[in-house]
């Protein structure tokens, strides 16, 4: 069978993240939607808390003592006739540039948000990487079990806090801490909801028509459709090519935890969220899904196994049939790289994936040689863009305490450099024994800390540098910011020159004295 003709015949994608700040009910969420479909394969980390589904990776110590998931990987499941790869985003509370190039992996991104909390700061971040990406976003109120803020309150909120028109496909029925169902707004119907014990099995729902719902509902009926109605007289319906075009967002009310709107948010990503498209290729041409295969790694995870010190890449499939033991090109390096092993690092049961389409997530292990960013592909050449690097906000430097641990140290930072782990910076006038590590979130600084323990042997030191922002600048120019306090620059491993500044002002006042200085921003998580 040729590749376009497998590629159109295999069963639809939807490939999606949930973006969320801690709390937000992701896991629930997660392991509710599990409970909905039928689980394909589990790839790593869907971290369980409670007592519901257990913690499939927990690759490292730090991790398991934290009860979090510092591993991103990917959750596949069936329904409605569609295969749907839900990525993980790791959920702690800090996060690290893993969160996003995630979402680089995914054609649509779910944000949940609390109802009693609304928009929370990490959550406006990853909106941001999604709307710089023109990923579409579906917001999904969670916790509508609970007390919480007034519905309008928070579709103004959205409105207003990321310019996102928010559209409701849904409206609650009751108000929050009261959730009865909600109103189908596009049927016009009533989707009741009844509560199962402890939300572990699927909620059973009844839909009602007009009438049945008034009789059933009463005021809180009432209510919700006039609510309805304020939305239609407000233009909030649904528009497919607006929401596609990253104008508008359409909004669910659900609970997570007793598994009501769960079934409607599947049923939405499976009818709006768009499928895997053509991916854009360094020289701008598009990769259309039906060539030839290809793949793009956006994580790389070491340490999965203390015996055996493998490297794991996991890598979305962009174009093309893969099938577990083809042997593809990796286009950084030009060379050969073997897919017999794949299988391996897919789910807690071991299913193999013998075939991955568009949309899918492999894991590739013996990935020594792939880093994030690569592509690896059969037959026509191709390669994609690497992944920007996004501007960090925390700076340390880092040494090692004992110094007969120095080539170990050495070596270590060389590979959590690689992996992505963390960005280093250097400058001859720190030299090499205290390189400066530069990071979205605090946090990355820890994992490297225990990397460096744990794999290498080399015990860390790390302090804190007062940088908050960095800026690019260009090698000729660097010199003009040379013996400024409150100012430093150093060097990327790609070459790339970073000046560090204390704060906005001190960045400012430089910008103000060096007329013809050009600073660039790098990629914002805000
Ligand atoms: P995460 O940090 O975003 O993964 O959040 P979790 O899924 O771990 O949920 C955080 C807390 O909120 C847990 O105690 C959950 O039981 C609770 N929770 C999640 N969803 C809901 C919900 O819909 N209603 C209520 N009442 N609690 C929820």
């Amino acid at each position: 069978m040729s590749t376009s003709s497998a590629v159109a015949g295999a069963t639809p994608r939807r490939t999606f993240a949930v973006i969320s700040h801690p709390d937000a009910g992701k896991s629930t969420l997660t392991e509710a939607l599990a409970l909905h479909a039928h689980v394909i394969s589990e790839a790593g980390a869907v971290h369980g808390k409670g007592n519901r589904r257990g913690t499939v990776s927990d690759w490292m110590e730090m991790e398991k003592a934290r009860g979090i998931s510092i591993t991103s990987a990917a959750l596949q499941f069936e329904y409605d006739g569609h295969v749907v790869n839900l990525v993980d985003t790791p959920g702690h509370s800090d996060f690290s540039e893993d969160t996003y190039r995630v979402l680089t992996a995914v054609d649509a991104a779910v944000m949940l948000v609390d109802a009693a909390k609304g928009l929370e700061p990490q959550t406006l971040k990853l909106f941001q990487v999604c709307a710089h990406r023109g990923i579409p976003v579906i917001t999904v109120i969670n916790k509508w079990d609970r007390p919480g803020r007034d519905p309008f309150e928070l579709m103004d909120s959205i409105e207003q806090e990321i310019k996102l028109r928010p559209t409701p496909l849904t409206w609650p029925v009751g108000v929050a801490g009261d959730f009865h169902g909600v109103v189908d707004r596009r049927q016009g119907r009533f989707i009741r909801y009844s509560r199962t014990a402890g939300g572990a099995k699927r909620a059973p729902e009844e839909h009602l028509d007009a009438d049945a719902a008034l009789a059933a509902a009463g005021v809180d009926w009432a209510d919700a459709l006039e609510g309805h109605e304020l939305l239609e007289a407000d233009g909030a319906d649904h528009d497919q090519k607006r929401f596609l075009a990253g104008e508008t967002t359409p909004v669910l009310f659900a609970s997570a935890l007793l598994n009501f709107g769960v079934a409607q948010l599947l049923d939405v990503l499976i009818e709006l969220a768009p499928p895997p498209g053509p991916t854009v290729d360094v020289e701008g041409g598009r990769r259309a899904v039906d060539d030839d295969f290809s793949a793009f790694v956006f994580k790389v995870q070491s340490g999965m196994d203390s015996s055996h010190r493998d490297r794991l890449a996991y890598a979305r499939v962009c174009s093309g049939v893969f099938e577990r033991g083809m042997i593809v090109t990796h286009a950084d390096s030009g060379r050969p790289f073997s897919t017999k092993y794949a299988q391996a690092v897919f789910g807690r049961e071991r299913t193999s994936v013998e075939t991955a389409f568009p949309g899918d997530i492999i894991g590739l292990v013996n990935a020594s040689a792939l880093r994030v960013g690569d592509t690896v592909y059969d037959g026509t050449p191709v390669r994609f863009p690497r992944i920007e690097a996004f501007a960090p906000e925390h700076f340390a430097t880092v040494s090692v305490t004992d110094t007969g641990r120095w080539k170990q140290f050495r070596k270590g930072i060389e590979q959590l450099d690689e992996e992505g782990v963390v960005q280093v910076l250097r400058s001859e006038l720190r030299g090499d024994h205290s390189p400066v590590l530069a990071a979205v979130g605090p946090m990355q600084f820890e994992v490297v800390a225990a990397r460096l323990q744990t794999e290498f042997n080399a015990p860390v030191r790390l302090e804190p540098l007062g940088y908050s922002l960095a800026r690019l600048v260009d090698a000729d120019q660097r010199d003009r910011l040379g013996g400024m306090s409150g100012v430093e620059v150093l060097e990327r491993r790609d070459g790339e020159h970073l000046a560090l500044f204390v704060d906005k002002w001190r960045l400012q006042t430089v910008l103000r004295n060096n007329p013809g200085l050009e600073l660039r921003a790098m990629a914002a998580a805000h």
